[in-house]
């Protein structure tokens, strides 16, 4: 069965533009133009996901986002103007699963789409697969081992640096905020992010061929980091 997108967008051509992507691409959409629409035709209709705008004409988005998580963990992608990077970490750490800023490109759409559809782990840290592949085999990650290859060279990591590395590509294809991964790598004491800065520059040096142009770990500006989608996952 195709996958239901509940889309609430007030802007009609906005709205428009996405029906027509997302069908195109096989999904099943549902248009709603309202926060309260939303609501109602999210718990009526079971949606596999929501793409929510955070500007509506009645009821706010950041609002909309607070109500559904009161009951459902259903995926929601944030739809957001650019340069609103505070209002994305709010709604992330709200419990958005990803966000898109307008105006979106449609291979950008697409990918924050299929990876909010991939069955979610509870925890950020929890091991979903045992070896991942990134780059066609180029980086391989061994969660199992604890081992990390780069062109088949083993690459030695901090365990910091280690920890921020698995947990992005356990996440791959999704944006994970500074504060979820301080929250993960430090717990209470969360650390700050000019450390996380420095662990990140120093593992980029370790696995990028070029860090000032990082091709496996993107940054996000002001929201967190992405760790690349990857080429597939390994048969072991
Ligand atoms: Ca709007």
């Amino acid at each position: 069965m195709k996958p239901t997108i509940l889309i609430v967008e007030d802007e009609k051509p906005i709205s428009d533009f996405l029906c027509a992507k997302l069908e195109a691409s096989g999904y099943r959409v549902i248009p709603v133009f309202t926060g309260q629409e939303a609501l109602s035709l999210a718990a009526s209709h079971c949606p596999d996901l929501i793409l929510l705008d955070l500007g509506l004409s009645d009821i706010d988005g950041m609002e909309v986002l607070g109500q559904l998580r009161g009951w459902t963990t259903l995926p929601v992608i944030i739809v957001s103007a650019r340069q609103a990077e505070e209002e994305i970490v709010t709604a992330l750490d709200r419990g958005a699963n990803d966000y898109v800023t307008k105006p979106f490109s449609n291979s950008v759409l697409m990918a924050r789409v299929r990876t909010a559809l991939r069955p979610a782990t509870s925890r950020l840290s929890d091991p979903a697969r045992p070896v991942q592949f990134f780059d066609g085999g180029k980086l391989c990650i061994d969660h199992e081992k604890r081992l990390i290859l780069l062109d088949n060279q083993p690459v030695h990591l901090t365990p910091a640096e280690h920890k921020i590395l698995m947990l992005l590509a356990q996440n791959a294809g999704k944006v994970i905020t500074y504060t979820a991964l301080r929250k993960e790598l430090w717990g209470p004491y969360a650390g700050d992010n000019r450390t996380l800065r420095v662990n990140m520059a120093n593992l980029r040096r370790k696995i990028e061929s070029n860090p000032a142009d990082p091709r496996y770990i993107l940054t996000e500006v002001g929201v967190g980091y992405r760790m690349i989608e990857n080429g597939g996952d390994a048969a072991i």
